[in-house]
Parts: structure tokens; sequence; C-alpha cells
């Protein structure tokens, strides 16, 4: 479906507002919201970044200015976040997760990548971003050691992920021995842009994701404040994790 006709199924005319913002990825635009209830419907009109992807923008320039020289790994191949890191970074290694295919395969053109089993070697990044990925990842400690792993010494990794209230994370299902999912709650999925359907969420983070980065061997783990200048946003948080230095 085309950006214009997915716009239009969103649009309540009583609900449209305008507003001037500096978008991170494309400089002095509008940000446009379709109505109110769906924070979805909230977009840069020029290069329609999502508020989350107007966060990591925001939270990528502020944690590291200078991108150029430096080596990302973003874990998504489209959207106006990673062609923003392809015009910035001295490189880009994109990927998507396919389930019928392996780490490293092409599919299509896009390198397929599980969080969980990185085909990349050992410390080939500086920054690894990700949004709205992990929390559709069945074991997410592993992810994050791969992440880690891959990461140079002093690495930073930024992502998003739904951050709910309260203290405790919520285990949503897991797989069993044979990797079949068993539900600990009621199944919920998050919509996938590149397919079009549900994907399940294995878990609602709460504030201990802090903590889960740390026992995966993050040194430093920290929630972003959220960014007040933009407007009609609950103000998605970026977690910033950092690798030791040699
Ligand atoms: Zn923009």
């Amino acid at each position: 479906m085309s950006r214009l006709a997915q716009g239009l199924k969103l649009l309540r005319w009583r609900e449209f507002r305008l507003r001037p913002v500096r978008c991170p990825f494309c400089g002095p635009s509008v940000l446009v919201r379709l109505r109110g209830d769906d924070e979805a419907a909230v977009r840069c009109l020029r290069c329609a970044a999502s508020t989350v992807h107007l966060a990591m923008g925001r939270a990528i320039c502020k944690v590291m200015p200078g991108l150029s020289g430096r080596d990302v790994c973003e874990f998504s191949a489209r959207g106006p976040l990673t062609a923003w890191l392809r015009r910035r970074a001295a490189s880009v290694a994109c990927s998507e997760y396919f389930s019928d295919a392996q780490s490293g395969e092409l599919r299509d053109g896009v390198r397929c990548e599980d969080m969980q089993r990185l085909s990349y070697a050992d410390e080939s990044f500086d920054l690894i971003t990700h949004t709205e990925v992990l929390e559709h990842v069945p074991d997410d400690l592993r992810a994050m050691r791969e992440c880690l792993r891959v990461l140079r010494p002093g690495g930073v990794m930024l992502f998003t992920v739904p951050v709910y209230a309260g203290e405790v994370t919520v285990e949503r299902a897991e797989l069993d021995a044979d990797g079949a999912i068993r539900h600990l709650e009621p199944p919920l999925h998050h919509i996938d842009p590149l397919r079009g359907e549900g994907i399940l969420a294995f878990r609602d983070y709460r504030r201990d994701i802090l903590q889960r980065l740390r026992e995966a061997g993050f040194v430093e783990s920290a929630l972003l404040e959220a960014l007040p200048s933009l407007p009609w946003s609950n103000g998605r948080p970026v977690i910033f994790s950092r690798k030791a230095s040699n």
C-alpha cells in the first residue's frame, strides 16, 4: 500500500493537526497528526518518520554526534532511520529477520539476521540500533549478549521497545524444548510494517530492562529522557547501553 493510501486510511479530519518540527533526518519540517488516538498516526510530513524514529534520531545525535567514520548495525533494512544512517555513517549493516532463513543469508537482496545468533564477527560495530524488535525475540538475554559480542569496546547500543509503567517485566510467552510457543499471558501481537501482519510480543518490558542489559554484560544502561518538544507523543524513551572500554 502506498504511503498516501495508508495515511488516508488513518485520517480523521477533526483530529488533523500540523506543527513545525526540526526533524533529525530531513531538517526543518512539519509534524502531521492524522488522528488523535494512535501515535503511529503522527509523522514527519517530509520523510514519514514516526515518533519512535524521531526519538531515535535525536538520541543518536545526542549520544554519537559524529557518525562519520563509525560502523553501524541496524536491525531494519528500510525506512527513514536506515536511510539517514546510510548517508551519515562509514558503513551500515542492515538486516531483517526471516523465520525461514539463517543469519547471514540473503532474501531478495536483504540480509537476514536472528538477533540470538548473529553472523557478524566479534567487535564489528561502534553503534547498534533497533526499534521495536527486542520484545519479539524469544530469548532476549541471548540477543543482548550477541549484540555485546559484535560491539567494539566502548561501543553503544540505542534502541526502543514499549516500556510499560512498573518495575518488573512480564513474560507473555516462551519457547519450550521443541521450539513450540507456550503462552503465559493472552497472546498480544504488534503490527509488523514489513509484512503487514501481527507479530507476537514475548514480553512487556518494564523498568527492569536496564538490569537485564547489565546482566547481559553492558556496563552502563539508562532510559534517555523523553523528548519534550515532540507534540502528540507519549515520549517513547530510547534505551542506552554501553559496552566496557578495554
Ligand atoms: Zn523528516
